[in-house]
């Protein structure tokens, strides 16, 4: 049965005892607010919400609390909108992984100033969808929900079931039912309700929306649904990290690969509002934003000068990018042009030679979308469109292992020979 309402509106169901620095929903297009909760469109234009904070309580935080808090990304429990009790925070050992200086990197695409690579890698579930599901989750036990769902290409499937699981929460994941074999076992294994639906993923998407506002589902929390704007935050922690991994001192350019749009719109609000909460000097930052050719309907918009983000049909081996109507298009236009930063796409075989350009020179392994990612930035480069003697942070998603298939045929041994001296001489090695 439909209900009339369009949103649950859910108490806190146990009340942080530090308040949350967050203020109200706010409209990202005509900025009405709201109260706090699991809503995610506003009721006058449509628009989505996203989180605003009091400005005071931002800059109540210092460095010290910060570098104080534990090894993960809770430490940043005063710059998100919950988790701020340890007993809802959902702890899976996410973020606070590495920033790697990639010196040969730069040094292979001529730049002067370093490059960084934030290797996300490093999470639990190895890609960086672990930070926003971790703030999602905890979200969604602070507002009630009793049972955890998303639509998933994947990455997220595997978090939210690994999540989940941590904390003994119901989880129903849906997923394309073509997913690889690989990507289904690696989300199945933690249990919970896993469907596959005969579509894609933007049909799982829609069918996602509208079981959100059925009653039986009025307990489950769509982390990239109705507590979207709670799962969104996550991201940030992405820039506070880097932040604080330069020793407080922001990066004048980074470089992130884009799916839906959001993990590069919240990275950038991310460094805002370590200036509003005083944590860094004021700074200015260059975002460039990357896609794969077979999916890339953010940097088209971005070529043509427009606004308007015209969906595709997903192709090409990114496939834990492939969203052909990326809900947010247009404000990673915004943030991209507002700070004088570009966007490109790339084909699948600069993909793959992005993944081993990046795994030779700094011996990280990364998925397609870190290949995406490396694979734009030289491609920026040689278009002369990227600033190579400013200090650049690149985010790798993503661990290789999980997408092996993407480059196999790149992975033959260098020669077969028998075990012996005159085996190694006959294949000139030695
Ligand atoms: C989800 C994801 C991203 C970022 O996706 P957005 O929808 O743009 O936030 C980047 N890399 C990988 C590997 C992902 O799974």
């Amino acid at each position: 049965m439909r209900r009339k309402a369009s949103f649950p509106m859910t108490a806190l169901a146990d009340r942080p005892t530090v308040p949350s620095p967050a203020s109200a929903l706010v409209c990202r297009n005509c900025g009405a607010e709201y109260p706090l909760g699991a809503q995610h469109a506003c009721f006058e234009c449509f628009g989505p919400l996203e989180i605003g904070y009091d400005a005071a309580a931002l800059a109540r935080v210092t460095r010290e609390q910060i570098e104080a808090g534990p090894h993960t990304l809770w430490r940043y429990a005063g710059l998100l909108p919950v988790g701020q009790s340890p007993a809802t925070r959902v702890e899976s050992n996410t973020g606070m992984t590495p920033l790697i200086r990639a010196d040969r990197l730069a040094d292979e695409l001529g730049f002067t100033a370093p490059i960084w690579i934030k290797d996300d890698s490093a999470n639990p579930t190895h890609s960086f969808k672990d930070r926003v599901v971790s703030v999602a989750i905890t979200a969604a036990r602070e507002l009630g929900f009793e049972r955890i769902a998303c639509a998933s290409t994947g990455n997220l499937a595997n978090s939210v079931a690994a999540h989940a699981a941590r904390i003994g929460m119901p989880s129903i994941v849906f997923i394309p039912s073509d997913l690889e074999p690989a990507k289904i076992i690696q989300t199945a294994v933690y249990g919970g309700t896993l469907v596959g639906i005969q579509g894609s993923y933007d049909d799982v998407n829609r069918l996602c929306s509208q079981l959100s506002e059925e009653d039986e589902f009025e307990k489950t929390g769509f982390v990239n649904v109705n507590i979207r704007p709670y799962y969104a935050e996550g991201s940030k922690t992405l820039g506070f990290e880097v932040a604080e991994q330069l020793g407080w001192r922001l990066p004048g350019q980074y470089v992130a690969p884009m799916a839906s749009g959001s993990m590069l719109t919240k990275i950038n609000k991310a460094f805002k509002e370590l200036v509003t909460a005083g944590l860094v000097d004021s700074a200015t930052w260059k975002v460039f934003g990357a896609q794969s050719a077979g999916c890339s309907p953010i940097a088209t918009a971005f070529d043509a000068g427009v606004n308007d983000v015209t969906p595709v049909k997903p192709t090409g081996i990114a496939k834990s990018l492939n969203i052909g109507n990326p809900a947010d298009g247009p404000y990673a236009l915004d943030a991209v042009r507002a700070s004088g930063g570009a966007m490109a796409a790339v084909g699948d075989d600069e993909i793959r030679e992005g993944i081993r350009l990046l795994a030779r020179t700094t011996g990280v392994f990364a998925e397609t979308a870190g290949g995406v990612t490396i694979a734009v930035l030289r491609k920026l480069v040689e278009q002369g469109r990227i600033d190579t003697s400013v200090e650049t942070v690149v985010f790798n998603t993503r661990d290789g292992l999980k997408t092996i298939d993407a480059i196999s045929e790149s992975g033959a041994p260098t020669a077969v020979i028998p075990p012996t001296l005159k085996g190694m001489r006959e294949a000139g090695l030695l």
